[in-house]
């Protein structure tokens, strides 16, 4: 098939819940992407923030495929090896007692409410989470609910009961506060409005807040967790510690994946019963994340780090780039020209870039080549020059 019969085929039959551009991908090696027509791409999106080793990744590849000649599922009635190994490493990275693994960054939202609630509720009566205003947590119900952005509270309600959206500020928390608060859940860097880094001194006070009041402090690093801005996750930058955190993209390497860590206080949270998931933490994505997380070393980190500040640096020297945030390799971009255009015209000459509401969004493979980013910054150059 080429490109445009997959476009037809895919617009006849496919739900058209996603603005997709005209590209459907055969085939890559790390940060190099080929159409179906067999034209080559520059890939700064790793399919939002998945593929954190780039395409086909040999280390990943093995893993995966090792497991999926010995077994696909087994269901979680049973002990599973790469599901133990991959909630004992993440244990031992991070200071996590518990994991809880689902298929996705909502799903391990999802465990990651139903924990605080009951922390909540058992202790204290209390059921209400503060959220932040421009914050996004998945697309089930109840973490559409979670998420501070109007435009996603139409059409489906009645939305889930118990979320108050707070400006991210002490003043915004303290105006959401109630002694019915159990938690505030945070992204240190929120992605998905416009790569938005929360301020260290605000991340400090609210854990202090958080923890004066026995309320969990749950960091989602559903998108800027696993390496992705240098640090294993985003919290580390500022130095807190949350009772929950939340990752999936990255973590599975592009198979999907989601996990709910448990810090002490929620350690024993949970009981038989209280939760559970068909696929969750099956063993071939399972295999596949301990071949990403063992390989996140603090080598590797150093130089994700390395490598943003170069990109973001040379990023904020093009012309009609107005403004550069972000940590690491999670990028955003003011750009003169609309995000959307800039994304389009882009795509065109072969750089994959992503949008994050009005900005534009780089999340490559933290394996990029100082030759990809010239070649991705050579191309942004030449669409905000025009
Ligand atoms: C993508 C994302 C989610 C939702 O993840 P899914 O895997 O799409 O369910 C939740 N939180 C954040 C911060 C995200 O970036």
């Amino acid at each position: 098939m080429t490109n445009n019969q997959i476009f037809e085929e895919d617009k006849r039959y496919v739900s058209p819940t996603y603005a997709r551009f005209d590209v459907a991908f055969e085939r890559g090696e790390g940060a190099r992407l080929y159409d179906l027509d067999g034209r080559e791409y520059i890939d700064c999106s790793t399919g939002i923030g998945v593929n954190i080793f780039g395409i086909c990744d040999e280390v990943w590849k093995k893993a995966v495929t090792d497991q999926i000649n010995k077994i696909q599922h087994t269901s979680n009635l049973y002990y599973s090896l790469p599901q133990t190994q991959l909630a004992k490493l993440l244990c031992e990275k991070t200071g996590a007692k518990k994991v809880f693994f689902g298929n996705s960054g909502a799903e391990a939202n999802e465990c990651a409410i139903k924990a605080a609630r009951k922390y909540g509720n058992t202790k204290y009566g209390r059921y209400e989470i503060i959220t932040l205003k421009n914050s996004f947590h998945g697309r089930t119900i109840a973490t559409l609910s979670a998420t501070g952005q109007d435009a996603f509270h139409k059409y489906f309600d009645p939305f889930l009961g118990g979320f108050r959206y707070a400006d991210a500020n002490m003043e915004g928390i303290l105006r959401c506060y109630t002694d019915k608060t159990c938690a505030v859940m945070i992204e240190c860097i929120q992605g998905e409005s416009g790569v938005h880094v929360l301020d260290t001194s605000f991340l400090k006070e609210l854990e202090i807040f958080c923890k004066q009041r026995d309320i969990l402090l749950i960091c989602d690093e559903v998108q800027c967790g696993n390496g992705r801005t240098g640090k294993m996750y985003a919290y580390e930058h500022a130095g807190i510690h949350p009772d929950i955190v939340t990752t999936a993209k990255g973590l599975g390497g592009g198979l999907p994946i989601g996990a709910c860590l448990l810090f002490d206080k929620c350690e024993n949270v949970f009981t038989y019963g209280d939760h559970g998931s068909t696929f969750g933490g099956n063993p071939v994505a399972c295999a596949g994340a301990v071949s990403i997380v063992e390989r996140l070393t603090d080598e590797l980190l150093l130089e994700v780090q390395g490598k943003g500040a170069y990109f973001m640096s040379h990023l904020g020297r093009i012309n009609g780039v107005k403004g550069v945030y972000g940590k690491g390799l999670m990028i955003g971009l003011d750009t003169e020209k609309p995000a959307r255009e800039v994304v389009k015209a882009c795509l065109e000459r072969g750089l994959i870039l992503l949008t994050a509401h009005d900005r534009v969004r780089l999340l490559p493979p933290l394996t990029i080549t100082k030759a990809e980013m010239e070649q991705a910054i050579t191309i942004l150059s030449e669409v905000l020059g025009k």
